[in-house]
């Protein structure tokens, strides 16, 4: 029986954890869960599964909770105390997936309690991938992918000698608006950025496909994840979204690994790896898990990131080529960004045009700073904030 904590609970990937945890009880027992406000989806999911523990954004939420669960309440916290607490609960794998920046004081907790993490909060890896790299050797515990590409690049890989590894490919579905122009692109409304056209995902990260911000985050979550240079990881855009992501060998041979655009399906495998669990025999909770049906998807069609068109790409590279902070300071911006974005408070093109000024301006800022501990991850995200909010402020975005 393996004991899980859920950071991020109720998100998409939190629900999508709890239908695979709930198809093999006996495989698997919750004894912790942390969220933000959405205390009525919580209360419900503490009584389906129990858990010892459970923290909440803020005490007005903690309180709303305790209400709806009366005499049924586990330990109710709140805050960032919460979510440490929850992080280093008994358990023996803790599922990273809350959204953005909030997630990596909580991760790190747990990697420092020696838990295996399952990873789909990429935004850590992408702030601090060197620190959790070195936090993870110190403490001994796994670092397993969520995100599908790197799920598929971790299965490739099983098996293969590392030095044999020539180049990572990671595919992309191009999101909404692939196969617009410029000039469309830049009226955008919010609606039909939040219309992603393979996969259904928490509004952040559906932005961020929208702009392929989310692949140049996966490339430098890629780049600490694997240890491989940034020089050895590209992007291919690949609208049918079935092959999840490619290795290239040094022999001329590539690996890959495919399936349908569903998440419960690289969350099982972070759950149980090196075991697999039987999707397919599931039902219940599972029952509408679709199967991969090659003849329906027909094609396979592949294409370059189109650079000019979605700038956000490209800014990944220059941030992992610049120092260890940049990434935490585009990563910073682009959060602030899109929250204005979703807000009704900037146009599209804004996201883009505000991460590459706030990038930029760190990098005329600073010799290269090195990340020595989580103060300098927290600095440099601190200070590309208060860059961001003035820029988007202002109107203005670069
Ligand atoms: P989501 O917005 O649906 O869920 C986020 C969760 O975090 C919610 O439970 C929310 O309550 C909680 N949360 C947010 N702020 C909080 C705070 N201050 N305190 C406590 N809880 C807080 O997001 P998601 O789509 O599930 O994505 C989660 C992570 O997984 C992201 O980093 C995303 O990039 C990554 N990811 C998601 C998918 C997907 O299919 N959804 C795929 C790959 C990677
Ligand atoms: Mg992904």
């Amino acid at each position: 029986m393996k004991r899980l904590a859920i950071l991020g609970a109720t998100g998409s990937i939190g629900e999508q954890t709890l239908s695979v945890v709930e198809a093999f009880p006996d495989r698997f027992r919750v004894t912790a869960l942390a969220a933000g406000r959405r205390v009525e989806k919580l209360a419900d999911q503490v009584r389906r599964f129990r858990p010892e523990l459970v923290a909440v954004a803020d005490a007005g939420a903690a309180g709303a909770l305790g209400d709806l669960l009366g005499a049924e309440a586990p330990k109710i916290e709140w805050g960032e105390a919460g979510l440490e607490a929850v992080a280093v609960h008994e358990a023996d794998q803790v599922v990273s997936a809350l959204v953005g920046a909030v997630g990596l004081r909580p991760s790190l907790a747990a990697i420092r309690a020696g838990r295996d993490v399952a990873l789909a909060n990429k935004e850590v890896m992408v702030m601090a991938g060197a620190l959790v790299l070195r936090e993870l050797r110190a403490h001994g515990g796994r670092l397993l992918p969520v995100d599908s590409e790197h799920s598929a690049i971790f299965q490739a890989l099983a098996g293969q000698r590392r030095e044999d590894l020539q180049r990572i490919v990671l595919t992309a579905s191009g999101g909404p608006f692939r196969t617009w122009p410029a000039e469309r692109i830049a009226a955008a409304s919010i609606e039909r950025a939040l219309a992603h056209p393979n996969w259904s995902m928490g509004p952040k990260i559906t932005i961020d496909s929208a702009t392929l911000m989310n692949k140049g985050l996966e490339v430098i979550e890629a780049r600490w994840l694997f240890d491989v240079p940034a020089e050895q990881i590209d992007v291919v855009v690949h609208p049918q979204s079935v092959i999840h992501s490619l290795i290239e060998m040094n022999d001329g041979s590539w690996l890959a690994q495919l399936g349908v655009p569903d998440m419960r399906g690289p969350i099982a495998l972070a759950l149980a790896w090196p075991e697999r669990l039987p999707l397919l025999a599931a039902g219940g909770s599972l029952a509408d898990l679709p199967r991969l049906d090659l003849a329906a998807v027909a094609r396979f069609d592949f294409e370059e990131p189109d650079a000019a068109r979605f700038p956000c790409l490209p800014l990944a590279y220059a941030a992992l080529a610049a120092d260890e902070a940049a990434p935490a300071v585009l990563n910073a911006a682009n959060e602030e960004a899109v929250s204005a974005f979703l807000a009704g408070r900037i146009p599209f093109p804004a996201i883009a045009a505000t991460n590459a000024a706030v990038l930029e301006a760190h990098i005329a800022r600073v010799a290269p700073a090195a990340v020595a501990d989580l103060e300098d991850v927290l600095a440099a995200d601190e200070w590309a904030r208060a860059q961001a909010r003035e820029r988007l402020a202002a109107g203005r975005s670069a």
